[in-house]
């Protein structure tokens, strides 16, 4: 049994110096020519590949690390440098957990390394679950898949949307409806292999912040794809969805979507969003920590006053404070002790709250300066309103906690 410690071991040190000079040297100072150009930053995911920090080795060596620390500390690392750029490095991630917690061995083997492609030849994916009219209503989806037994094909038909490399993936990973009677429980995933007819993108979003990473629409419009592309296979899925019929026959249909609704976001990847939103907060307040103690009003560094030095000390405290909710979280889902008060929607709804909050205390304390694109708090500030958003908004992170601690289906 390993001793109670917040100290990161030696490997783990090592690595995140390595990201930290990464998002250093290579992500911040490329940050606000790629937020301004609204474009996927190619050159610097290459870069990434290069060095070893855009491969799936890398996420699997971090994945498995025992204390569980390992993803917290590259997305608090790669963010700090950059939102933007930083999901564009680590969105394919978000398809190969899809696979990775769905997919057999084989489809693990062949699918998650034409997600990435190689140095030289750098591909994305895209995990393509939300669409129009079902965010944070899970259950709502409509996208079909309907099985063609005679060919072994799956076909799929309907409209995704806000799908992060959505339309630019190699490899896309969609999830779709099979038994529209079950709710989320009748879901499914799907590889959509590269260069498949029927899949393309519709409409690029012009967004607020994470500007360099793409998000768009995914159209689907009968895509086929072999019966091999179902992760996990037929025979498993065909299990539970005999299982999952058996519950809603007893439990009524209502009964059942009403504990579906909203709650089928991810709880293991909530942590690692918290993470993000740590790493955006502590650029911010680093900026902001500079930038009052050589700031001189009145003679004297605006941090000599208290309305100023204050502010900067709940920055701090709060920063850490989400810090070690993300860390609990992380260290709970890699030792497998169960979320019994939802501690991963906790992290996750209170670093993303804390980054929006100390961004926003950052542009006040760099005043006129910080409303400007000189000064990179503005983007940190716009960057920031996703984290509360995505992966379940704080609503439903509320929602979710409430609903684990009362163990009433509150609404
Ligand atoms: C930049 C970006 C990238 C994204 N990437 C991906 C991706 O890669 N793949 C993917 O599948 N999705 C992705 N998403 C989608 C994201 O997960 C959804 O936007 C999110 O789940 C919210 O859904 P919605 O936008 O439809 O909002 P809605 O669900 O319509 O919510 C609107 C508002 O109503 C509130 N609300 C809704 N229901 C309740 C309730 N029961 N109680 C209280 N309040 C409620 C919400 O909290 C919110 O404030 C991305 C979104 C963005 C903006």
């Amino acid at each position: 049994m390993a001793e109670f410690t917040l100290e990161l071991n030696d490997d783990q040190q090592q690595v995140r110096d390595w990201l930290h000079g990464f998002a250093e040297d290579v992500i911040r100072p490329a940050a606000a020519e790629w937020d301004e150009r609204e474009e996927t930053p190619w050159p610097i995911i290459q870069e990434a590949a290069k060095v070893g920090i855009y491969s799936l080795d890398f996420y699997a060596q971090q994945f498995f690390d025992p204390t569980g620390l390992g993803i917290p500390m590259t997305m608090e690392e790669l963010f700090w440098g950059d939102a933007g750029i930083a999901l564009s490095i680590v969105g394919t991630g978000l398809a190969a957990v899809g696979v990775l917690a769905n997919g057999t061995e084989e489809q693990i083997g062949t699918w998650i390394p034409q997600m990435y492609g190689d140095p030289d030849d750098v591909k994305v994916a895209a995990f393509c679950s939300s669409e129009p009219d079902a965010g944070s209503d899970v259950a709502a989806m409509r996208t079909r898949a309907v099985y063609d037994r005679a060919n072994d094909e799956w076909v799929l038909n309907g409209t995704k949307t806000w799908a992060t490399n959505g339309g630019i993936a190699n490899v896309h990973v969609v999830v779709a409806v099979v038994d529209p009677e079950l709710g989320s429980k009748g879901h499914a995933s799907f590889i959509v292999p590269p260069n498949t007819p029927g899949l393309s993108q519709g409409q690029k979003f012009k967004k607020h912040g994470i500007r360099a990473s793409h998000t768009a629409e995914v159209v689907l419009d009968d895509v086929r794809v072999p019966g091999h592309c179902l992760l996990g296979g037929k025979e498993k899925l065909d299990e539970r969805l005999a299982r999952a019929r058996e519950k809603a026959a007893k439990a009524g249909k209502d009964g059942e979507r009403l504990k579906n609704a909203a709650m089928a976001t991810f709880e293991a990847s909530r942590p690692a969003v918290g993470a993000m939103a740590v790493g955006t907060a502590r650029a911010a307040y680093e900026v902001a920590l500079d930038y009052a103690k050589t700031r001189h009003q009145f003679g004297r560094p605006i941090i000599d006053n208290q309305g100023v030095a204050f502010q900067l000390a709940d920055m701090r405290t709060q920063i850490d404070a989400a810090r070690l909710l993300v860390w609990r979280a992380s260290w709970m889902a890699t030792t497998g002790k169960p979320f019994t008060s939802a501690e991963g929607s906790m992290s996750k709804l209170y670093a993303s709250e804390v980054a929006k909050k100390v961004t926003a205390q950052a542009v006040q304390i760099l005043g006129g300066n910080g409303f400007t694109r000189e000064y990179p708090v503005e983007r940190m500030h716009r960057d920031a309103a996703i984290y509360t958003i995505f992966e379940g908004t704080s609503e439903i992170q509320r929602l979710v906690i409430a609903r684990t601690l009362s163990g009433m289906p509150i609404r």
